[in-house]
């Protein structure tokens, strides 16, 4: 299958639309490094290679329409839902939780009990997406303090390949997942567009994470 990555970028459940210039080529190759780095760590993905500058070529998966979010700092919708987590603490362990894939209904939270009861995964897969997510997050975490960064939380979507192994799906880059810098507290994802950002500030910082996680130029 080939993804084609696209300079277009949304917010509040596809409300908000604009284009970023070139922000497709930077989502590829962070994603492309970023996957790169979890087949080396033994986490199956859906990643083959990079044909184009915006072009990926993946393993065809049968998605699991869920979205997998892992939080180690509290922000965002966990803020907004319960009144216990104040913005910006470490949480006392990484957390897991799943979103049904649904923008008319926002997105509702699914127990593991909702995941098996409406046959979303079986019990077994459940325990599977917990153990990948949280690998995915130990590596990702590791990766990113070496960059002077914090990961806050990410996104992935799994999905199961032709012989019913799951494997991470889907992108992985500064639009599905939460990064500070780490002594200034500097947001350097997509928040500073869903917040109001101008959209050239919002590219700047499309460009500095390329630089950031690529540790080169984006020229
Ligand atoms: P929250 O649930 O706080 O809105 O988001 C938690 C994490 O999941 C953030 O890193 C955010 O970027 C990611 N995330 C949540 N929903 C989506 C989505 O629909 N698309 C993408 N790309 N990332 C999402």
């Amino acid at each position: 299958v080939l993804l084609r990555f696209k300079d277009s970028i949304t917010a509040l459940d596809g409300e908000k639309h604009d284009v970023i210039h070139r922000k497709a080529e930077v989502n590829a190759a962070v994603s492309a490094e970023l996957f790169k780095m979890l087949e080396q760590e033994k986490i199956p993905t859906h990643f083959l290679r990079l044909k184009e500058a915006t072009l990926m070529q993946v393993r065809r998966l049968r998605m699991i329409p869920v979205e997998v979010v892992c939080r180690n700092i509290a922000a965002g919708k966990l803020v907004k839902s319960y009144p216990f987590f104040k913005h910006g603490e470490k949480l006392k362990t990484p957390l897991v939780e799943f979103f049904l894939k649904d923008d008319k209904r926002h997105d509702p939270l699914l127990s593991e009990e909702h995941m098996i009861a409406s046959g979303l995964a079986s019990k077994e897969e459940v325990k599977k997406l917990k153990m990948i997510t949280l690998k995915v997050n130990s590596v990702l975490r590791k990766f990113m303090l070496k960059r002077g960064l914090l990961l806050v939380d990410f996104k992935i979507e799994v999905g199961r390949d032709h012989r019913g192994t799951l494997r991470v799906g889907d992108e992985l880059n500064i639009d599905s997942m939460r990064i500070w810098d780490k002594k200034t507290g500097e947001v350097k994802d997509k928040d500073i567009y869903r917040k109001g950002g101008r959209l050239d500030e919002v590219a700047r910082t499309y460009y500095q994470s390329y630089k950031l996680i690529l540790g080169r130029d984006f020229k």
